[in-house]
Parts: structure tokens; C-alpha cells; sequence
């Protein structure tokens, strides 16, 4: 928008500027950027900005060691387990976690505990990653009964597929904007890569919940729509940028831009012709449909549990994994 003279003038005075230090003064120039895939280069040449330190977003055992600074002032019951918390918020930065320990802190004494109590946290993270529960808004009783299939649905398919996530938790009060109902799966560790067959089983997990609402009510409903948005990506990405499907051998479909200095602006510039362009679709369309397929048959073969737990998620609305373990007899 014509602010490139501005930015030009800035990014010269300030090269000037460094190169204009006396080696030997000792004068160290700092800075910090969250986004260094922009930087001009010549800011980066050697003898300006030499050595580039990272600092990610904390790991399991980072995140251990940042809530414990954070619980430092808090009076907590002797149950509170520091590792579960951090397996519970990954990919959660620092702000974030004293963020759940003040929540806890405010749940805690609002409850009427004298300590901290691990249940004050596990409400304060569901509070924080899915919004705070809607108690009022009611739900009739026949979209009630549909979300607690559809929820048990992508639980009992997460605990059957080889890849899934253990279950920590399901519920079926709505929280937020417009979740109705969550499962929530806690990882064993932490991840930093899928392989193919994770990614098509958390495809099949995430239609779980639509397929239960069709074998067991008839009929689908708008609840999935989230659900179906997440599979269509995962699929995509591995068809167009992971290699993943055979047919269209491992190259990657596409080429994306990020527009500078607005994050949120991704366009996609097309390589490749229209016949490929079918078939990618077509390759899509086959790995959802295959999650879905896996899904129905999981549920079809686990009917009895699946209702269930439907039927107690009805009853109470919230279900531990242990609760869910001992109705699955495993
Ligand atoms: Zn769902």
C-alpha cells in the first residue's frame, strides 16, 4: 500500500546504524521477532545478527517447570499431579498455563476448597481450551440424546483404531460459542511427527461422531460440521503436501503463499492441470470415505458398548476414562 519507502528508510538507517558500532565498545544489539521468515536479509548477513536463538513453544517437560513457577503461591492438595497437567496442554504457551493456574485458584474458592484440588484444574483447562460451560442453554432432550451418541461415537472409535489417543474424558454439556459436546483424548507423549496410519486413524475417530448418529438415530445432523472440516484438511494435506496417496506419487499439489505481514491470508497458486486437480479430489473423497467406512464398522461391531455409554453420558454428562474403561469392561 505504497509503505514500502517507510519500511526501505527504516531498514537502511538501521543497517547504518549497526555497522556504525565500534567493534571494540561493547555494544551488543539484541531483537526479537516472531516473524524472521520476513527479515530482509541483509539483516541477517554475518557480523549483524550472528547468532539466532530460538525460543519455541515449551515442550511436556518445559511446561512442567513453568507450572511450577506458576503454582509457587498457591495452596494445592497433595493429589495434584504437575505432569498430568502439562500432557493436558500441549502446544500451550507460558501465558497460557499461569492463565490456568489463576483459573484453578478461582474455581478452587468458588467451590469452597481449602486447597487447589487436581479437579479445580481439569476445570480450569476445559474452561480455557473449549470456553466456559453453558449450563443454560438447554438442550431439548432428543438433540441432547443425539449429541451423547455422537460424542460416544468418536470415543469408542478412538479407543478401537490401533493409533488412537486413550480417552481422558467426554462430556456432553455445551461450553463456548457452539461446542455441544467434547471428547477429549490425552496424549501419551508428546508428538512431532504422524505417521500415515495415525493421520487416517484420527480421520476415522473424527467421523466416529456422525456415524453414530446415523447407525443409531437414522440420520446425520449439523453437529458434525467441525468434524468434517478437520478430516477434509487432514486428508488434504496428505494427499497435496504429504506425499500420501499412491496414486499421486510423492510430489507436492500446489504452492502456498503467505501474504507478509498478514499471518492469516494464505492464497494457493495452482501447478498443476485439471486432470490432476480430479484426481486429487477423487484421492480426497477415498481417504474420508475409507475413516468413514472404518468408523461405521466399528461402531456397528461395538453397538451394545456404544449405547452404553451413550446411555450414561445421558445420565451424567460427564465421563472419566476409568468410568468408561469399567463400562467397556477393558
Ligand atoms: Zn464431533
Amino acid at each position: 500500500m505504497g509503505g514500502h519507502d517507510e519500511r526501505e528508510q527504516t531498514l537502511n538507517q538501521l543497517l547504518t546504524e549497526m555497522d556504525g558500532f565500534d567493534t571494540s565498545a561493547g555494544v551488543v544489539v539484541m531483537a526479537a521477532t516472531n516473524r524472521p521468515e520476513v527479515l530482509d536479509k541483509a539483516l541477517l548477513r554475518a557480523g549483524r545478527f550472528d547468532r539466532q536463538i530460538v525460543v519455541d513453544k515449551p515442550d511436556m517437560a518445559d511446561r512442567v517447570e513453568i507450572l511450577k513457577i506458576h503454582t509457587k503461591a498457591l495452596t494445592m492438595s497433595k493429589d495434584i499431579d504437575l505432569s498430568v497437567i502439562a500432557r493436558r496442554t500441549p502446544g500451550l504457551v507460558g501465558a497460557d498455563l499461569a492463565n490456568i493456574a489463576n483459573e484453578a485458584a478461582i474455581i478452587a474458592i468458588r467451590s469452597g476448597h481449602s486447597k487447589v484440588e487436581m479437579s479445580d484444574f481439569e476445570a480450569a483447562i476445559d474452561r480455557i481450551l473449549a470456553g466456559p460451560e453453558k449450563k443454560n442453554r438447554v438442550l431439548n432432550p432428543e438433540e441432547k440424546r443425539r449429541v451423547a451418541y455422537h460424542e460416544a461415537g468418536h470415543a469408542l472409535v478412538a479407543e478401537h483404531v490401533p493409533t488412537g489417543q486413550p480417552v481422558h474424558k467426554i462430556s456432553i454439556i455445551p461450553r463456548g460459542v457452539s461446542a455441544l459436546g467434547f471428547t477429549l483424548q490425552l496424549p501419551v507423549e508428546e508428538k512431532f511427527l504422524s505417521t500415515e496410519e495415525e493421520l487416517k486413524d484420527q480421520i476415522a475417530i473424527l467421523l466416529g461422531g456422525r456415524m453414530a448418529e446415523q447407525v443409531f438415530l437414522g440420520s446425520i445432523s449439523t453437529g458434525a460440521q467441525n468434524d468434517l472440516e478437520k478430516a477434509s484438511e487432514i486428508a488434504r494435506n496428505m494427499v497435496c503436501y504429504l506425499g500420501m496417496s499412491k496414486k499421486l506419487g510423492p510430489l507436492i499439489y500446489g504452492k502456498q503463499h503467505r501474504l507478509q505481514f498478514l499471518e492469516t491470508e494464505v492464497t494457493e497458486s495452482r501447478n498443476y492441470s485439471d486432470d490432476t486437480a480430479k484426481l486429487i479430489d477423487s484421492e480426497i473423497l477415498a481417504l474420508v470415505t475409507e475413516g468413514e467406512d472404518r468408523a461405521r464398522n466399528l461402531i456397528t461391531g461395538n453397538k451394545k458398548s456404544l449405547e452404553k455409554l451413550a446411555n450414561l453420558l445421558l445420565e451424567k454428562e460427564v465421563i472419566s476414562r476409568e468410568e468408561m474403561l469399567l463400562l467397556l469392561n477393558k
